[in-house]
């Protein structure tokens, strides 16, 4: 089987690496020039099992994260204590292990090559363009990222999941060096909730003398919201400083559920590309990588000698990796609630909910990995009660938006198991009412 992998993103690596080694002839094409030259110079959190699950070592130089305080628009500040904390990786480590690992195992690595789209013949994708040339494979794996030209490219009758504009979420990122004989802030690691009123978060990590500072809005963010926000955080850290270690950039990140359609005939997206973020909170790492394994295994009795190529990349097969996504991260659904929710609730109850007891400890520890906290209405009725908390009415909201959550993730799970177009079609519609309402 000739397998194409668009873009070096973490989960066509991972998934070239195993399907090289498992017999398939591999290309991964990516625009950068080399290694050293892919976009990121910066550290990322990752699910520290990930590594181990899926037989990686862990990346040279990463650490444990520290905790997170959330801070809501009226300053309630919320600590999160994780038993078992996330690693902070250095990208450009990650990187090099996962080009190093896909070589290894026979993938060629074709860089500067950007491929401008797909070839599609009667219906089904054969192969890319790229460079002004033809390149023709059995499956083209789409690892290209959110705003993929290869999908983008691919015609209207094929259908395969595309983001709105309030699912994208575009930051601003970039390392400061702190100033010198500055106070130490209380807390290490800041989430800002809506912050200053803008649909977005905002966040500060102090490590040593640098600060990693992000600000992000769902849509667009302009430059004059990415400096008043800067400002913001300034006027909280005096520490905060103006010159720029690495790794600033504008970055946009999937923040909505899973692609419902990620596959279609020689087609399978991965990573950003099929929106395996958790929303709000990015960790696509963990999950691209778990996704490239779910891939891989869906199109082994492909690959292996005398294995029918056709018939593992037509839609029908490929359809079981659509389904072990759903089966995997159908909580990214309840996730996309909340934070489509929690962005829509008003200060004051964001506050609440932030600095009430309402949610335990393992309920915000829950939400931040993506998964649906055990909270129940009457829970959160009897706790608050048992406070003498005055304001529950502001509770309403909060737990309406829970139930829904609940429901999508229901939903989602519920993907059919075979692909059935009629059946296929009122799963999505079903869903995308949960969790969009339209
Ligand atoms: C600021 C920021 C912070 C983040 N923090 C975290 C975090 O802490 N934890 C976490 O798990 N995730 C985090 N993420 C998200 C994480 O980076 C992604 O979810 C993850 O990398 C999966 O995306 P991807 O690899 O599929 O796509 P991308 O990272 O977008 O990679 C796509 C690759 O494809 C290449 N490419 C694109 N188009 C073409 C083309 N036409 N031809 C050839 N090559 C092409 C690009 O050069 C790139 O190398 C963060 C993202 C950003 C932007």
């Amino acid at each position: 089987m000739k397998i194409i992998v668009v873009g070096a993103g973490i989960g066509g690596l991972e998934a070239a690496r195993l399907l090289a080694g498992a017999g398939a002839e591999v290309y991964v094409v990516e625009r950068a020039q080399d290694v050293a030259a892919m976009r990121y110079d910066q550290y990322d959190d990752v699910d520290a099992d990930v590594f181990g699950r899926c037989g990686l070592p862990v990346p040279h130089g990463s650490f444990a994260k520290r905790d997170w305080t959330f801070v809501s628009p009226r300053g309630g500040v919320r600590e999160m204590h994780e038993a078992n904390p996330d690693l902070s990786v250095d990208r450009k480590e990650l990187n090099r292990m996962l080009v190093d690992g896909a070589k290894f195992a026979g993938a060629e690595m074709i860089w500067g090559a950007e491929c401008s789209g797909a070839i599609v013949e009667e219906g089904r994708v054969v192969g890319i363009e790229v460079m002004g040339e033809r390149a023709y494979a059995d499956l083209v794996i789409d690892s290209a990222g959110m705003d993929s030209a290869i999908k983008a490219s691919l015609p209207g009758n094929m259908v395969i999941t595309r983001h709105d504009d309030d699912e994208k979420f575009s930051v601003y990122r970039a390392f400061f060096k702190r100033n010198e004989g500055a106070a130490e802030s209380e807390f290490s690691n800041k989430a800002y909730l809506k912050h200053s009123g803008e649909q977005g978060i905002s966040w500060v990590i102090r490590r040593g003398g640098v600060d990693d500072v992000l600000v992000g809005n769902v849509g667009n963010l302009t430059v004059g919201q990415m400096h008043e926000r800067l400002n913001a955080l300034r006027a909280d850290d005096t520490g905060i400083g103006t010159v720029i270690e690495h790794g600033q950039g504008f970055f946009r990140i999937p923040v909505r559920f899973p692609a419902t359609r990620a596959v279609a005939d020689g087609y399978a997206a991965i990573g950003d590309a099929a929106y395996l973020t958790v929303p709000m909170l990015g960790s696509g790492i963990a999950t691209s990588l778990r996704a490239a394994h779910m891939l891989a295994r869906s199109l082994f009795g492909g690959v292996k000698e005398g294995g029918d190529a056709v018939k593992a990349t037509a839609i029908q097969n490929l359809w079981r990796y659509q389904v072990s996504l759903f089966k995997a991260f159908a909580d990214h659904c309840g996730a996309d609630v909340m934070r489509r929710g929690v962005l829509a609730l008003d200060d004051a109850t964001l506050d609440f909910l932030l600095t009430s007891d309402v949610l335990t400890n393992d309920d915000v520890c829950a939400l931040a990995k993506g998964k649906m906290p055990r909270l129940t209405l009457g829970d959160a009725l009897g706790k608050a009660f048992r406070a003498g908390i005055k304001n529950i009415g502001k509770l309403t909201p909060v737990a309406a938006m829970l139930s829904k959550a609940k429901k999508a993730a229901r939903i989602a799970a519920d993907i059919p198991r075979s692909y059935d177009e009629a059946a296929i079609f009122r799963w999505e519609e079903k869903l995308n009412k949960a969790v969009r309402g339209r």
